[in-house]
């Protein structure tokens, strides 16, 4: 795909808390005009991949500068085709059954859930599963027709921003490792915050760039990589979520489950053990609990 310069756009205040009070802190190794969107699949191994980062000095959020543009993004995640993701259903499920606890605690009780960025519909099938009623909404073509012919989901096409919902209507939104990929992130906050009906709760998960595992691995940390265009602390998502109008009700460090097959198929130099038909069907059905803690769960209330 050629790329123009309306694909990025140079932003001059924080997408976060709008100050003007911005600073570049480092210096990306993505090309800007060779750019192959291959590179942006959920299971993508470019990891230490970033674009040009600038940092709020007010409320601390980092963020690709320039941005990719809405309608970039857009046709990018559209075209994206990403079976290894569909392969490791059962651990997300493990991922995400502790979400579903924690929104019936707060919530006392269960309703309707919207999913944003709802891929294949993996949380979506296991939130049905245990008595919510579903929607969503998803970018990917193929996501989105994988989880008809699979879960028999019917999840809605396109962007989160421009699909037409019911207003003050859900329970629950949720946006699980969405809020992080798209240009406008306050944009998508408000919305969600439109269609909750009142004390309805928003869960988001995002990477934390000032987790223990991101100071460790500094600029090798898995979360930069090319779909990464926000990198939010604790400090500046709490920041967007109260000027959205939002009560937060619980913080936790989010815990990721996946097979030994996936991950050891993240590292070149160990993709000779899943050759072995034996050892590959093995290790697939091994699950390892990443207690990394290096992306943030929260949950946040709609108040008036
Ligand atoms: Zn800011």
């Amino acid at each position: 795909m050629k790329k123009t310069t309306s694909d990025f756009f140079i932003r001059t205040e924080c997408p976060v808390c709008l100050s003007s009070h911005i600073k570049q802190v480092k210096k990306g190794n993505i090309p800007y005009y060779d750019f192959d969107p291959d590179q942006i699949k959920i299971t993508d191994k470019e990891y230490g991949k970033i674009w040009d980062l600038s940092q709020c000095e007010d409320c601390t959020h980092v963020f690709a500068n320039p941005c990719p543009s809405p309608d970039y993004i857009q046709s990018l995640y559209s075209q994206i085709k990403d079976p290894s993701y569909e392969e490791e259903a059962e651990g997300r499920e493990k991922n995400f059954l502790p979400i579903l606890w924690n929104l019936i605690e707060i919530l006392s009780g269960k309703g309707e859930i919207f999913d944003v960025g709802a891929a294949t519909g993996i949380f979506l099938n296991l939130a049905r599963k245990y008595g919510w009623t579903p929607a969503g909404v998803e970018t990917s073509n193929w996501a989105v027709d994988t989880a008809a012919e699979k879960y028999h989901l019917r999840i809605n096409k396109g962007a989160f921003e421009s699909v037409e919902l019911k207003k003050n209507h859900y329970q629950v939104v949720t946006m699980i490792d969405f809020i992080e990929h798209i240009p406008h992130p306050q944009k998508a906050v408000h919305k969600a915050r439109r269609i909750l009906r009142q004390d309805g709760v928003l869960c988001l998960v995002t990477p934390n760039q000032k987790s223990l595992a991101a100071k460790i691995s500094g600029s090798k940390w898995w979360h930069f990589r090319p779909a990464h265009i926000h990198y939010f602390n604790k400090s500046s998502l709490q920041t967007l979520l109260k000027d959205s109008g939002f009560q937060i009700k619980k913080i936790r460090n989010y815990c990721w489950t996946f097979s030994a097959h996936y991950l050891i198929s993240r590292f070149e130099s160990l993709s000779f053990l899943l050759k072995n038909h034996f050892l590959s069907s093995f290790f697939k059905k091994i699950p390892i609990k990443l207690a990394l803690g290096d992306s943030i769960e929260i949950y946040a209330q709609k108040k008036e």
